[in-house]
């Protein structure tokens, strides 16, 4: 599907829905299939961002998680059933998205992104999504789209809150320019820790997807330099505006990428 000039018949009726939007078009649908973008986590958030991509028509998907499935995902993490318990997230995920979309080009990488692959594997996509649950993640992929200028759509949830936050390299507010520090391990709970219910991670995950499709075809203005939270228990959205800084280790002018947290 991905590099055609013309839609096939088949996707002109897979999409119908999506084409017969004012604002979408047959060069936003040949975009979103010619596009390679990468999904760091394939739990909570990585669930919907790959069904709902790989649904819209996104060309390619990288699918990275080193983690195999637990009993106590399948509260929330909708690409993993019962009988995926024990296999890599990877294999489930392909599996779920192969019987939603057969024509998707699925990337499975089982392994975790760390300081010495995270430019490597970011390089060569269209977008990165971060749907991992671990800072330290957060800054690797952050640094890694920033030096090598692919987008980032970051998210994150825990309890009932969460974020979203679409980093424009060189042009946006970068995860550093909102957060320079990461938080100590003490104060940074996982999942595990805070909870989490699925519901929360459903909606922040469509945002995230959502976000993704406009950045890949250029309908509608993406949330960048702006940080959106969403507090789940009183439904309530706050934009709080962002802005570059100078100072920036990951994106500033004036300073060369650093590598410490
Ligand atoms: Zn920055």
């Amino acid at each position: 599907m991905s590099g055609s000039s013309r839609l096939t018949e088949e996707e002109v009726e897979r999409y119908a829905r999506q084409l017969v939007l004012p604002q979408w078009s047959e060069a936003a649908q040949l975009a979103l299939g010619a596009a390679r973008v990468l999904v760091v986590g394939l739990g909570a958030l990585g669930s919907p961002v790959a069904l709902y991509l790989a649904a819209a028509g996104v060309g390619r998907i990288g699918l990275l998680d080193d983690d195999r499935v637990e009993r106590s995902n399948l509260a929330r993490q909708l690409l993993h059933g019962p009988a995926d318990v024990g296999r890599p997230k990877v294999e489930s995920a392909v599996a779920s998205l192969r019987a939603l979309h057969p024509h998707v080009v699925l990337e499975p990488h089982e392994l975790r992104i760390a300081e010495e692959n995270a430019v490597a594997l970011v390089a060569g996509h269209d977008l990165v999504l971060d749907c991992s649950d671990s800072f330290a993640t957060r800054y690797l992929l952050n640094d890694a789209c920033c030096q090598t200028g692919v987008p980032l759509v970051e998210a994150g949830v825990l309890g009932f809150d969460g974020l979203v936050l679409s980093i424009q390299p060189g042009s946006s507010a970068c995860y550093r320019c909102a957060f320079p520090l990461a938080p100590p391990p003490a104060v940074a709970r996982s999942c595990a820790e805070g909870g989490v219910l699925g519901a929360l991670a459903g909606v922040i995950g469509s945002l995230q997807a959502l976000e993704a499709i406009k950045l890949l075809t250029g309908v509608g203005r993406p949330a960048t330099d702006a940080l959106l939270q969403v507090d789940g228990l009183d439904l309530t959205v706050t934009r709080v505006h962002l802005q570059r800084r100078a100072d920036c280790p990951a994106c500033g002018p004036a300073h060369p990428r650093s590598s410490t947290l």
